[in-house]
């Protein structure tokens, strides 16, 4: 089985539920290593392109809302990269089905999701589903310095009069 990484993010509802602890519990039986791990307030233009692949659907703007925290009122998520044999898979099984009703009980999405009354998934967590969605996800919310390991190709640039924050 080959080396993988994929994107993990505990969304809202498994943060305001405080479920971290326990995703990572479960995580851990898989023996996947962490390469990387943020909180990040996710903005419009990430969630879009997170979901580009369904801009088309009828409930992609109640799913931005959630991905960004409006519905939960809690404007974080915590990212990971976890790496090691058939990633991805491995992952996806404890995770669950996309519809926490189809999801296995025992997964985390069957223990923990819920279908709210317009019909979004709350599933709790996201996780990449092929190594080409896993490769552009992880870029998409990881720069090269935060994860640990050379897993991607990377290209030196040279940035002048960049604006930043320090602190004071
Ligand atoms: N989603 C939803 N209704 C659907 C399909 C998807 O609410 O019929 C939401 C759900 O939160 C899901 C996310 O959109 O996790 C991304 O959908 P995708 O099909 O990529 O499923 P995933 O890869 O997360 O299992
Ligand atoms: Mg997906």
């Amino acid at each position: 089985m080959a080396t993988e990484q994929t994107l993990i993010i505990v969304k809202p509802d498994g943060l305001i539920k405080s479920l971290t602890g326990n995703i990572l519990s479960r995580l851990s039986e898989t023996k996947l290593v962490i390469i990387g791990a943020k909180l990040v307030r996710v903005s419009e233009e990430l969630a879009k392109e997170h979901y580009k692949h369904l801009k088309d659907k009828p409930f992609f703007d109640e799913l931005l809302h959630y991905i960004m925290g409006d519905v939960h009122n809690t404007h974080r998520v915590l990212a990971l990269v976890y790496q090691g044999e058939g990633a991805i898979g491995k992952v996806r099984e404890i995770v669950g089905d996309t519809n926490p009703e189809k999801a296995h009980p025992v997964s985390i999405r069957g223990a923990y999701g819920r279908i709210t009354t317009s019909g979004v998934f709350e599933n709790v967590v996201h996780a990449s589903s092929s190594p080409e969605d896993a490769e552009q996800e992880i870029k998409l919310w990881f720069s090269p310095f935060e994860v640990v390991g050379d897993i991607y190709p990377t290209r030196d640039v040279v940035l002048e009069k960049v604006k930043t924050k320090v602190w004071a």
